[in-house]
């Protein structure tokens, strides 16, 4: 079975056990999918968030899903793109893994993810997509409790992009 998936969609319709906030530091929401995810989730969502004092880039929070269908949402604010020099792709990298590791903790075994800092972030995409699969495949070669992660692409350039990508993984 294949337990890695590109697909296009809206992440906030997603029944995974847990979907992934591309959020920001202050984890008070924002626009872009956070803003969705917080319309779709109700006002409880921020209210726990409140609770939270922030988050590190690269690093991730968990929460429950309130009005969503899946359980939790797993928070993590993505890297700034600010050039390359600045350590952006060991944060993209760290985002991925931060967020597998709390999902693995909290006993989910299906997770969704959105493309991660490329959108007002501005990490190139291509380059965004290869790090994310790498990091999924790496962290599921090694953890048998996840059963399926699906990249949810909002739009049809980044689901090409994350495709190709898994594609280059697989040999294909
Ligand atoms: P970042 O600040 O990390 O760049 P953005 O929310 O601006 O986050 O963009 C990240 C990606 O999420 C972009 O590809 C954007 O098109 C996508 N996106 C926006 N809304 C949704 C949604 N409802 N479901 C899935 N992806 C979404």
């Amino acid at each position: 079975m294949e337990k890695v998936s590109v697909v296009r969609g809206d992440i906030t319709r997603e029944r995974t056990d847990a979907i992934v906030n591309a959020a920001n530091c202050s984890l008070l929401g924002g626009g872009g999918v956070d803003g969705a995810i917080h319309r779709a989730a109700g006002p409880r969502l921020l209210e726990e968030c409140r609770t939270l004092g922030g988050c590190r880039t690269g690093e991730a929070k968990i929460t429950r899903g309130y009005d969503l269908a899946a359980k939790y949402v797993i928070h993590t604010p993505g890297p700034i793109w600010r050039g390359g020099n600045g350590g952006e792709d060991a944060l993209l990298r760290s985002c991925y893994l931060s967020c597998l590791r709390l999902a693995s903790e909290n006993g989910c075994r299906s997770v969704a993810f959105p493309s991660i800092s490329t959108g007002v972030y501005h990490f190139p995409l291509d380059r965004a997509a290869r790090i994310a699969i790498t990091a999924i495949r790496e962290y599921l070669a090694d953890h048998s409790e996840i059963d399926e992660v699906r990249m949810v692409c909002f739009d049809p350039r980044t689901e090409e992009a994350y495709r190709a990508a898994l594609d280059a993984a697989e040999g294909k």
